[in-house]
């Protein structure tokens, strides 16, 4: 079990209990906090002069429910649980009185449910936000809520896991004051007044739910929703709990939300949006460097290069508030770099996202210039320049001399040797990788690339800037490609090599999309740009001429067919539309390249698209782990989740891995194998291993 952590204060304020939850951040509520709430209920309930019990959080939340250190182990589910806890505080016959402010989500908000009066500050955050974990509120709330506020705010709140401001919940009746000025104080002077009263103590429970055509608004309901969820399952099972809190008594309604909750939490989806949940957390943390490491300040931003990347990459700093500059050779390079964030931004305003004042605001952060003298006070730098090592020799050698002592000297590089970089200058250990994904103001992966000589504060100081630009930050070794791309040369490669076989462009896009892509692999390389690619193997074949050529993708380069940029690649494209039309200029590459090779053209199934391709990602994804380019199988995860388009509800590669099972993902690959002969689909070694020990990768 994990170690205990956080506990329930117990104090009495005359004839009132004040039990207070104390689990800084949020008050989860772990073990020892639920412990200590039942011990406070005891002595307030023994305790002849006590009238009252008023139930609160210390600090900065009343709860934000269970306490996610102890996620999936045994202490989330050690007796009290929250049922019983909810069960102990309904069962009181002396009246309790939940005080909520600032926060109450989850849990932390079931438990207010069980009691027999609420009250709440102004502007406290209210949510049952268990769906966007794949799941329901397991501990009563579908029963309850309705009771309190009516079927549709419930049903709203609980589908869409969205936070309600306590006024308006204060309107649909779920507190019974609202408490302006001391939380406690006010809680304390209600409890005394409902005694005093002797009001009766009504408990949520022996209500019924209150719809003048519940049957219709449920029918309503679910065919919008079930439309919306599309390959989610718990938005309509919330649905269905929720139901039950009409139609049927309290007890049922209770195990029908039992039932379902279970269904939810052993089922793939739930699986995988924790996976993803847990992942971003532990994506942060990496192995030796203790989170305690200090810090280098980051204050201010310089970025060297205002193109594609540049300017995206300054707009993430300036959209946190943090002045830029931005340095480019020729004034024109730099008007125009200029010219697009601001059109940028311009098209945000116009969509309503963004004031014309806020956006001056951050323009005005804005410095750009031509001179490395700007760059001195920098405490980060950010290299976005043409990908030739030429270029980044002259731009990190100038940096060297330039920047201020300790300042972190950053490249965007894609595809060069990150330790070569450092080597340009006499301070290696203040260099790293930033990878941004494109559109770089938009993607939310940025791969923290660890040179062999990067220091461990510089690496923890960018992991803290990746958050505070609100990335998901995952640190990757230096390896041709890093986590991301080195993985997604043979997802692109087993696409060219089935319609080499057989498939066509359309069938493969749609089977990957299918699974749940955002977008299939040619699309992708259309919107992307065939070109780089296309560079990129005719430097290894140069290098190498008996690498397998790609046919198909090479000989569209040489017909100039780059993708979306010239109108047409593996698709066509009428002027300013983004539409992919199949183009039979393509299909006859295609028949010429099959007989090229000798290829007679097969059937090729949607299956073994799928499984071709992702377990491309897998195998090469389970090097990556051996190496230890990537720490941990969740950190390729989130590289596939926030920079690829992979389906959030299948977890990643690696968790999707898992869930095949990892014996039948090997016998697929030697399957492949056998019929291919290609060497890339020897099993990796670590798979072979995990796979024998009937373990997993994550
Ligand atoms: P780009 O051609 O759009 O922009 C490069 C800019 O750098 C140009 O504006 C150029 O004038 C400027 N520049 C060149 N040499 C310079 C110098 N010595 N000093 C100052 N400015 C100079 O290229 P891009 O697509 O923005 O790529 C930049 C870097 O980002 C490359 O290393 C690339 O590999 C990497 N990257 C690109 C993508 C992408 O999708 N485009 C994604 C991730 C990383």
């Amino acid at each position: 079990m994990e170690k205990a952590t956080g506990t329930a204060r117990y104090e009495t304020r005359g004839d009132v209990a004040l039990i207070t939850i104390d689990n800084p951040p949020v008050n989860g509520m772990s073990h020892a906090v639920r412990m200590a709430m039942l011990d406070g209920l005891d002595r307030a309930l023994a305790d002849a002069g006590v009238k009252a019990i008023v139930l609160t959080g210390a600090g900065k939340a009343f709860s934000g429910g269970a306490d996610i250190k102890e996620f999936n182990t045994p202490a989330m589910l050690a007796e009290p649980t929250l049922r019983t806890l909810i069960a102990a505080f309904e069962a009181s016959p002396k009246p309790v009185v939940a005080a909520l402010h600032t926060v109450a989500m989850g849990g932390g908000l079931e438990l207010p449910l069980g009691c027999h009066f609420r009250v709440a500050a102004p502007g406290t955050q209210v949510a049952l936000p268990e769906v966007k974990l794949g799941l329901l509120p397991g501990a009563g709330g579908t029963q309850r809520l309705p009771r309190a506020v009516g079927l549709e705010v419930a049903l709203n709140m609980i589908v869409s896991g969205a936070t309600v401001p306590s006024e308006q919940l204060a309107a649909a009746g779920l507190f019974d004051e609202m408490i302006t000025g001391d939380i406690v104080e006010g809680a304390v002077a209600f409890a005394r007044k409902v005694v005093a009263e002797k009001r009766p103590l009504e408990l949520l429970r022996n209500r019924k739910v209150k719809h003048p055509n519940a049957e219709a608004f449920l029918q309503f309901s679910r065919n919008t929703v079930g439309a919306m969820a599309k390959n989610y399952p718990a938005p309509l099972m919330c649905l269905d709990a929720v139901a039950a809190s009409v139609s049927k008594p309290f007890e049922e309604g209770l195990r029908v939300e039992r039932e379902l909750f279970t269904q939810l939490l052993l089922g793939p989806e739930s699986r995988a949006l924790r996976h993803a949940f847990f992942g971003e957390r532990a994506a942060a943390r990496i192995p030796d460097v203790p989170p305690d490491t200090p810090r280098r300040k980051v204050e201010r931003v310089a970025v060297i290069g205002a193109g594609t990347m540049g300017g995206g990459i300054a707009m993430n700093f300036l959209n946190a508030g943090l002045p830029v500059a931005i340095l480019e050779m020729k004034p024109e390079a730099l008007e125009r770099g200029l010219a697009t964030i601001r059109r940028n931004y311009e098209s945000t305003v116009k969509k309503g996202r963004l004031t014309a004042e806020k956006m001056e605001g951050r323009m005005a952060l804005l410095k750009p210039t031509l001179s490395y003298e700007d760059l001195k006070d920098a405490d980060l730098v950010i290299e976005a320049v043409f990908e030739e090592m030429g270029v980044k020799e002259q731009v990190f050698r100038k940096l060297d001399e330039v920047a201020k002592p300790g300042a972190i000297l950053a490249t965007n590089t894609s595809t060069l040797d990150v330790d070569r970089i450092a080597a340009f200058t006499r301070r290696p250990q203040d260099v790293v990788g930033m990878h941004f994904f494109s559109p770089a103001n938009v993607m939310k992966l940025l791969e923290v690339v660890r040179g062999k000589a990067t220091a461990k504060d510089v690496l923890a100081t960018v992991m803290d800037v990746g958050k505070k630009i609100r990335k998901t930050a995952v640190v990757s070794g230096v390896c041709d490609g890093f986590i991301g791309n080195r993985m997604l040369k043979h997802y692109g490669r087993q696409a060219n090599e089935l319609v080499e076989e057989g498939a066509s462009p359309q069938q493969v896009d749609r089977a990957m999309e299918k699974f749940g892509m955002a977008m299939g692999p040619f699309r992708v390389a259309d919107l992307a740009g065939n070109d780089i690619g296309w560079a990129i193997r005719k430097r290894l074949y140069a290098e190498d001429p008996k690498t397998r050529k790609l046919v198909i993708a090479d000989r569209l380069c040489e017909m100039g067919r780059f993708g979306q940029k010239t109108g047409a690649g593996w698709y066509r494209y009428e002027p300013g539309r983004r539409d992919a039309i199949p183009d039979p200029a393509v299909d006859e590459v295609i028949a010429a390249a099959r007989k090229e090779r000798g290829v007679t053209p097969r059937k090729v199934t949607d299956e073994e698209i799928v499984e071709r391709c992702v377990y491309a990602l897998v195998n090469e994804g389970a090097r990556i782990l051996e190496e230890g380019i990537a720490a941990r199988a969740s950190d390729i995860d989130m590289v596939y989740l926030t920079g690829y388009g992979f389906p959030v509800w299948r977890g990643g590669p690696m968790l999707y891995a898992d869930a095949v099972g990892l014996i039948a993902v090997e016998r697929a690959m030697k399957r492949f194998r056998a019929a291919t002969g290609e060497a890339f689909w020897e099993p990796a070694p670590l798979l072979v291993r995990l796979a024998a020990e009937g373990k997993t990768f994550n």
